[in-house]
């Protein structure tokens, strides 16, 4: 069984995850977390929290926003229209595919820059048949995977369940600016539940229909590189395959943010700062770092706002996972939302010193229309709405109106004007992840065999308890002593207590959800106070007296290795 059927059967078996609505066959793409799950799901998202939010509180804040989300809003984003992957449907057995992996699968080439109608002539150029039945496929179209649905009870008010979190964001843009420091750069970070209809998820927790996901968007001045914070990962290092190495065929190379920057292989440095937070984040999952690498999207391959884009993936026991994206989307947001709002969405930024510039204004000479209203009208139709640059333009040409020049009528005045500023449209930088696939890809990085039995060697940051509490044996005065030892640690620590079944099970049970330690009280306890602490990864064991339990524990939890605490135990 490959690693990752092992995995789903434990995370079902313990609690982890397991397909939604089971009892009614389940749906593809849904799943629930389970206890064991969503107690890992946290720490995952506050482990994000710390690395993405906390460390950056100065400058980046979390708000919440809804999932239902009013059309306009993504048809200004693009996603009523773009958000499509392409379909295709067997003229025999009518199953539906999503076309460019069937092509992917089929021909062993990568197709996700073809068009729909490329894909459609591959397909018959290959003579490529539906996989199920051996039918023709017909022609490839475009799916929509917005889920949508009515606003309230009056039908046209259509509403979608948003895809992503960013729109909420960019539309409450000012308000959250007017409310903070009023300065850029400025982070609004986001965690919360999104729906894409995914035509054929197959994967897990890989492909879902309903997920969560964490995003920050970054709003900056493009021009502006002076930013105290900015440097603080240039020497922060991970593996990266750039667009051009792509295309020759290149394996991702080791390099610094710094060097990144210098040689100008970033569009904004900013990007650099988010790509080496995701790499500490994606490492604090327990993933290695020479299991990942950031990978250029080439532009054909990128989203419709995007200028430039990575996919941080993941490369575990043979699965290949983006576990993250990493998009420049510009200004494209913030001036789409201003034009479909007809809200200004821009910031103002001051000068230093006021600059002079010089100001054209049409002037129009009405004097010359005395009584005669036709000739004004043509004139005017001719220059209103138009800017001055364009009506200078006109009187260069040297155009006429009934016969006679326009510039009788009309000229350009220079006036020289004091501006205290500009107002421009922040630029975006956006790190997403997905936060099943950092469980699952967390979970799968950890899953390890030890003589027949399971065990989930999580961090210790995400491990779902950080230590158990069990009585050796069913007896009232074990399982009394057993409270007392949960009772003291609780209050510091997360204590799963457990009295039922054989011991050896119940200390099979916690290494498969990744308790880091299990404290076991025995006969001897009532004797001497003293319990043995065992070790999830070794399996080693020590016995200390429980006036030291806390403090052995507050060791453990703050780095200290087990092994150092036997050879101190053995002395
Ligand atoms: P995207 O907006 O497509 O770049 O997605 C951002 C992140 O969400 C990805 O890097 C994944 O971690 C996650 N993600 C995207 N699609 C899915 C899905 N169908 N199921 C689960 N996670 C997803």
């Amino acid at each position: 069984m490959p690693e990752s059927d092992k995995v789903i059967e434990l995370a079902k078996r313990r609690g982890i995850f397991w397909p939604s609505y089971e009892i009614y066959g389940g749906v593809a793409g849904l799943y629930d977390i389970g206890p064991v799950g969503a107690r890992i799901k946290n720490k995952i998202i506050n482990t994000w929290r710390k690395i993405f939010v906390e460390e950056n509180s100065e400058f980046v804040v979390e708000i919440e926003t809804p999932m239902i989300t009013p059309s306009k809003v993504l048809e200004a984003s693009g996603h009523v229209e773009n958000f499509t992957d392409p379909i295709v449907e067997c003229t025999k057995c009518h199953k539906i595919y999503r076309a460019d992996h069937l092509v992917e699968e089929m021909l062993k080439i990568n197709v996700e820059r073809l068009k729909p109608s490329e894909l459609t002539s591959l397909i018959s150029e290959k003579g490529l048949k539906c996989p199920s039945c051996g039918g023709d496929l017909g022609e490839v179209r475009s799916f929509n995977l917005l889920f949508a649905t009515n606003i309230g009870p009056y039908s046209g008010t259509t509403g979608y369940l948003r895809p992503e979190t960013a729109q909420g964001m960019f539309t409450s843009f000012k308000r959250v600016y007017e409310a903070t420091r009023q300065r850029l750069p400025l982070g609004i970070a986001q965690v919360g539940r999104v729906a894409r209809n995914e035509i054929s998820p197959r994967q897990g927790l890989v492909r879902m229909r309903e997920f969560t996901i964490m995003e920050v968007e970054f709003f900056i001045d493009p021009d502006d590189r002076n930013v105290p914070w900015l440097d603080r990962y240039y020497n922060e290092e991970f593996r990266v395959l750039f667009g051009d190495a792509k295309v020759k065929g290149l394996k991702p190379a080791t390099m610094k943010v710094k060097e990144m920057i210098e040689e100008g292989l970033l569009v904004n440095p900013w990007m650099g700062f988010w790509m080496a937070s995701a790499s500490r984040f994606v490492q604090a999952l327990g993933i290695s770092k020479d299991s990942f690498y950031f990978e250029e999207k080439l532009p054909e391959e990128r989203a419709h706002y995007s200028s430039q884009t990575f996919d941080q993936i993941v490369e575990i026991m043979g699965e290949k996972v983006e576990i993250s994206g990493h998009a420049y989307r510009g200004n494209y947001d913030l001036s789409r939302h201003s034009k479909f709002s007809n809200e200004d969405l821009t910031v103002f930024k001051k000068f230093d010193q006021p600059r002079t510039v010089v100001k054209k204004t049409v002037i129009v000479n009405r004097d010359r229309f005395k009584d005669n209203p036709e000739l004004q009208k043509e004139v005017m139709m001719l220059v209103s709405g138009k800017s001055p640059e364009q009506v200078e333009e006109l009187l260069n040409k040297q155009v006429q109106v009934a016969g006679r020049p326009l510039s009788e009528f009309v000229r350009i005045m220079n006036r020289e004007e004091k501006e205290h500023g500009i107002k421009f449209y922040p630029h975006v930088v956006e790190p997403s992840f997905g936060v099943e696939r950092c469980l699952y890809l967390s979970v799968l990085s950890a899953y390890r065999e030890k003589k027949d039995r399971v065990v989930l060697a999580l961090p210790k940051d995400l491990a779902p308890y950080q230590v158990a509490v069990f009585p050796l044996l069913e007896r009232d005065e074990l399982i009394k002593k057993a409270r007392e030892i949960y009772n003291l640690l609780s209050g510091k620590y997360e204590v799963l207590f457990d009295d039922a079944g054989s011991i050896g099970k119940r200390y099979a049970r916690v290494d498969e959800i990744g308790v880091p330690y299990a404290v076991t009280v025995d006969p001897q306890t009532l004797s001497d106070d003293s319990v043995t602490i065992r070790d999830r990864d070794s399996w080693s064991q020590i016995r200390i007296k429980t006036s030291d339990l806390e403090s052995v524990m507050d060791k453990l939890f703050s780095g200290q290795d087990f092994s150092m605490l036997t050879g101190e135990a053995k002395r």
